[in-house]
């Protein structure tokens, strides 16, 4: 199977030149030129197996340059028990008749990240060793959260790699600050940036694209990777627990094979719920997906009208892993609407450059409601449905999977629609433990690693075992740079 970019149909790549170049040259994202097809077959040989070979079912129906075996080794490494404290790895939680959570963050750092980051830097090692690369590769990430320490495990100690993250000083949680500056490896550096989320973004891709220090590093023998989910080595393990939520529903005789079930996927960069579109093009029976929005609604706004328009007012919410006014990933979902037309995607994303939006016209508008259906959730009622679901169920989620759980809510009121419905949840509860606190309506006496405590006794839940641990770790990453100051610190790690 070839690559093409999203904003020419003309490229054509392997999987591991897709992979090992992550982005294309035109700007474009990769996507493959074809859809391969889950068979029925397939899919009820899998309802008996583990998460690890599903995937590497799924992985192998794309990566068609990579043999069964070396998939079947990563997917073990990537998703075994000694990185997850369940041996299902990403389990179903039935909530009631029509209602399940497909919780993803019970891996190292106990958000969905971890699902493709356990397993991306084995496939793009692969990749470097099968385009013949013999530079090292430096992951740099700027984060917000969430994606920084889950790339640290991923990559931690992996072989021929390094790997680099910013955070803004204040702009992360006191969990997520010292998850990220606790981390272990003798590859990685954390650096705070003093600035704020967009600051530490517009740094590290002020460096992507100096060519001056490209230059000087590759005289070292490194260049520079990202590991952000506009890369296809981070999309397509995706894709697989959609494949394990169907497999576990058929399992546990809630669904037969070819009975229609509906996603709703908290959203914020559309990698997430891109992989479930890309699940039902390959033929699982989906329904439709239902997208999820904080209060920064661009997508809401864009599914109900075909608008995008990112003029708008940016909110900080208690759920940042979603708070975006640019989903990268709905470049690709574009270009498969409107009939693989890189001409078209091109003019969009240039619109959107000069502009701030774009409208797409009604047939491809017509696509999209098809398939998805979008809702927004406001701050209090995130609040009120973690405090409402906990009382009525005692089921604690996170604010993310929270937003997903009311908009579904809001779905069902309207249209009436009684498919059974997964959840995507993709963050446990505990790595936004005051968030939580305060929308169980009590107050937030302490702070920092201390309040996982404080949500245990409120609530009788334990946290996950790596978050717990971090009551007892030091930080070991202190430095601070300015953002004008990120660039040398790349240099000085680099030597
Ligand atoms: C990253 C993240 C999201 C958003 O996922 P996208 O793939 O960017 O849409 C939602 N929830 C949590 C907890 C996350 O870390």
């Amino acid at each position: 199977m070839r690559y093409q970019s999203t904003r020419d149909s003309n490229l054509k790549l392997t999987s591991a030149e897709a992979i090992a170049q992550g982005l294309s040259m035109d700007g474009g994202l990769f996507v493959p030129e074809s859809f391969p097809r889950l068979t029925e077959d397939m899919i009820i040989s899998l309802v008996s197996k583990p998460y690890k070979d599903r995937a590497a079912q799924v992985l192998g129906l794309f990566l068609d340059d990579f043999s069964a075996e070396e998939l079947e080794k990563y997917a073990g490494e990537a998703y075994s028990q000694s990185g997850y404290d369940t041996a299902a790895i990403a389990p179903l939680y039935r909530l009631d008749g029509e209602t399940d959570f497909l919780e993803l963050w019970h891996g190292p750092t106990s958000a969905f990240k971890d699902m493709a980051l356990q397993i991306m830097p084995r496939l793009l090692t692969a990749s470097l060793r099968k385009t013949n690369e013999t530079r090292e590769v430096c992951i740099l990430v700027a984060t917000s959260g969430d994606t920084g320490k889950a790339a640290l495990e991923g990559f931690c100690d992996v072989p021929g790699t390094r790997i680099m993250v910013f955070y803004p000083q204040d702009g992360v949680s006191d969990v997520q600050k010292l998850q990220m500056t606790s981390q272990s490896g003798s590859n990685a550096n954390v650096v705070a940036v003093n600035g704020n989320f967009d600051d530490a973004q517009t740094g590290v891709k002020a460096i992507f694209s100096d060519e001056v220090l490209r230059a000087e590093l590759n005289e070292k023998g490194f260049f520079l990777s990202s590991a952000n989910s506009i890369n296809w080595g981070r999309l397509v393990p995706q894709i697989a627990y959609y494949v394990s939520a169907y497999c576990d529903l058929m399992a546990n005789g809630t669904i037969k094979y070819g009975d229609e079930i509906n996603f709703c996927v908290p959203t914020g960069n559309f990698g997430n719920i891109l992989a479930g579109y890309y699940a039902k093009k390959m033929g699982l029976p989906i329904k439709k997906l239902i997208c999820a929005s904080n209060r920064n609604d661009v997508l809401t706004d864009f599914i109900n009208t075909g608008v995008y328009d990112k003029n708008r007012p940016f909110f900080t919410t208690s759920s940042p892993s979603m708070d975006i006014l640019v989903s990268s990933n709905l470049e690709r979902l574009l270009f498969e609407l409107a009939g693989k037309d890189g001409a078209f995607v091109s003019n969009c994303m240039a619109e959107l450059t000069q502009n701030g939006q774009y409208e797409v016209p009604a047939h491809v508008l017509k696509e999209i409601t098809s398939t998805f259906a979008g809702g927004r959730c406001s701050e209090a009622d995130t609040d009120r449905t973690i405090a409402e679901v906990f009382e009525k169920h005692h089921y604690l989620m996170d604010t993310h999977t929270a937003v997903a759980y009311k908009v579904l809510g809001d779905c069902r009121a309207e249209t009436g629609d009684k498919t059974p419905c997964v959840v995507v949840s993709t963050a446990s509860p505990f790595k936004f433990c005051d968030s939580v606190i305060k929308a169980l309506g009590q107050p937030v006496a302490s702070n920092g690693v201390e309040l996982i405590g404080a949500l245990e006794t409120l609530t009788g839940c334990p946290a996950p075992e790596p978050l717990g641990a971090l009551r007892d770790k030091t930080p070991r990453f202190l430095d601070t740079v300015p953002v004008d100051g990120m660039k040398q610190a790349v240099r000085e790690f680099l030597k």
